[in-house]
Parts: C-alpha cells; sequence; structure tokens
C-alpha cells in the first residue's frame, strides 16, 4: 500500500517522505494523508480558525427581552 500525502503528492517509503519520481503504478492501491510537513501546517490552520471563532465574545452574548407581562 502506498501512502500519499494529500497536499505535497509526496509518497512514504521507508519511512521518509520523498518526492514522487515515477507516475504510481496503475490499478496501486494509495491512501491518501498528510506528511508530517503539511500536517503541521493542516493543524496550525484548524488552530487558527478555532482561535478566529473564539475571538468573538460578542456574538455569545445574550440579549435580554423583556416581555410585558
Ligand atoms: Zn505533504
Amino acid at each position: 500500500m502506498i501512502v500519499q500525502c494529500c497536499v505535497c503528492k509526496k509518497v512514504r517509503k521507508d519511512g521518509h517522505w520523498v518526492e514522487l519520481r515515477t507516475p504510481l503504478r496503475k490499478g496501486a492501491f494509495v491512501s491518501h494523508g498528510y506528511c508530517p510537513v503539511c500536517a503541521a501546517k493542516a493543524f496550525e490552520e484548524v488552530r487558527r480558525v478555532v482561535a478566529d471563532s473564539a475571538k468573538e465574545p460578542d456574538s455569545k452574548k445574550k440579549t435580554r427581552v423583556y416581555s410585558a407581562a
């Protein structure tokens, strides 16, 4: 089974991520994932998005509604 990074298209070979020199054989079973470099980038992106959404305290403030009974 071949593991290929879905971002930079490197393939894992003997525990190392290397550039693909030859096209993948037809019918080869390829599993897509992240190499450590792209995984770190993806993680940073997720962390940034989470941090941004946490920066909006106003949207979580409840507006008090008084209804005249
Ligand atoms: Zn990669």
